[in-house]
């Protein structure tokens, strides 16, 4: 086989363009500063409260080198073990009761040691149980979960059920690579769930809605087929989240140029009335309004759903019952049953015939590359590695 002028990045899952757009993009953040240690709120769920627990670390290892293309968990100077403890005792220390759920948030992944080292992960689930929650939530990249240490993590918190969260994005390995740069395939997610489940704990996995570069009927069809497969997988649970745009990403660049549009929320409505009823109440809904942006030198907010002020209130306020409701398919066709000038755009949208993805990926390149990443990027590395990509077509669509 021929050796790559890439690098020997054909065979592999990187995608050197977004990879170089991502770290151009990423390097303008201003790191999370020390003072914040930590972030903690609320939301109510079917069984209580859940409490979310942000704390600092230095950040996801991917985002170090580039990262995916729609994120933006922050960045940090590196966090010492003790330090990582001590801001978590101090978010449990605000509980005024144990949790249904906590959710522990770091920027990245909490199984991983370069992120959290192995001594600071211990100790911060000591604490954990000590808070005495029903459950507790974390996540972490598929590459990021071994044996040993989700066999530590479920003995260390019981009697808390443990549940494991993997950003899985989509399941089509070629979006992924191509739209996301998520530098994960299929079989890494499938390695991890089994590991998960057979060390007893519960697999969540978080599925997104609008991916970039894809199409509005692409987008839904891809959600509704990665829901599918990650239950096939063996994942237990799945959240769906519409994509917010965050800024330093390369959607955030692309959207201010045209090349991306945010899904609104009628998307999530799209996906969930194309997905089996019976998996409604292992599906939860996030991130259909806008998050709290805690982080002190970011100017620009978050930027979530993209549904007219007409409406977002009627639609949003219905998503926000999807978390409490054990009649989730009731819920959904008093959702279904609204109207709006909004969602028949939508619709067309949704409709609309476009060029074939391929295509629309490779003009989208082109515009990266000269726009970003600047010059002669486009014969070393973007004109090599786009001659290389396969056609595609994401499954549930047209021809
Ligand atoms: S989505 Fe996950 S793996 Fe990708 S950059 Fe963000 S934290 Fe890292
Ligand atoms: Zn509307």
């Amino acid at each position: 086989m021929p050796k790559s002028p890439i690098g020997g990045m054909y065979e592999s899952s990187v995608n050197p363009v977004l990879e170089l757009a991502a770290r151009i993009l990423g390097d303008e953040r201003p790191p999370v500063p020390p003072s914040l240690r930590f972030t903690l709120d609320f939301e109510s769920e079917v069984w209580g409260t859940l409490a979310r627990l942000w704390f600092r670390t230095r950040g996801c290892r991917h985002t170090h080198r580039g990262g995916c293309a729609m994120c933006d968990y922050w960045i940090s100077s590196e966090v010492n073990p003790s330090e990582m403890i001590a801001s978590v005792r101090e978010g449990l220390s605000k509980l005024e009761a144990p949790p249904s759920t906590l959710l522990l948030n770091t920027s990245g992944s909490f199984l991983d040691s370069w992120e959290v080292p192995d001594v600071a992960r211990r100790e911060i689930l000591k604490a954990i149980r000590e808070a005495r929650p029903a459950a507790v939530t974390f996540e972490t990249r598929a590459d990021t979960v071994t044996e040993d240490k989700v066999a530590e993590c479920v003995a260390i918190l019981s009697p808390a059920r443990t549940a494991v969260e993997l950003g899985v994005e989509s399941t089509d390995d070629w979006i992924l690579r191509f739209c996301v740069n998520k530098r994960m395939r299929g079989h890494d997610l499938r390695h991890a769930v089994n590991i998960i489940v057979g060390r007893g704990a519960i697999a969540v996995a978080n599925v997104l809605v609008g991916l970039p570069f894809l199409s509005a009927g692409e987008q839904v069809a891809d959600s509704v087929g990665s829901i599918s497969d990650s239950f096939g997988m063996g994942f237990g649970h799945c959240v769906l989240l519409p994509v917010n745009t965050k800024q330093f990403t390369i959607i955030n660049w692309m959207e201010e140029r045209g090349l991306y549009a945010r899904p609104p929320l009628w998307a999530l409505v799209d996906v969930l009335c194309r997905t089996d009823p019976s998996l409604f109440p292992r599906i939860d809904i996030a991130w259909h309004r806008p998050q709290p942006d805690y982080h002190p030198s970011y100017v620009s907010r978050y930027r979530g759903p993209e549904t007219c002020a007409l409406c977002f209130e009627r639609v949003a306020g219905l998503f926000d019952e999807w978390r409490g409701s054990r009649e989730r398919e009731a819920l959904l066709n008093r959702i279904t049953s609204l109207r709006c000038e909004c969602r028949e755009r939508w619709d067309e949208a949704r409709r609309a015939a476009h060029t074939d993805l391929r295509t629309r990926v490779i003009q989208a390149y082109k515009r990266i590359t000269d726009e970003l990443l600047g010059d002669g990027v486009w014969d070393r590395v973007t004109a090599p590695f786009t001659a290389m990509m396969p056609e595609h077509r994401i499954r549930g669509t047209a021809q």
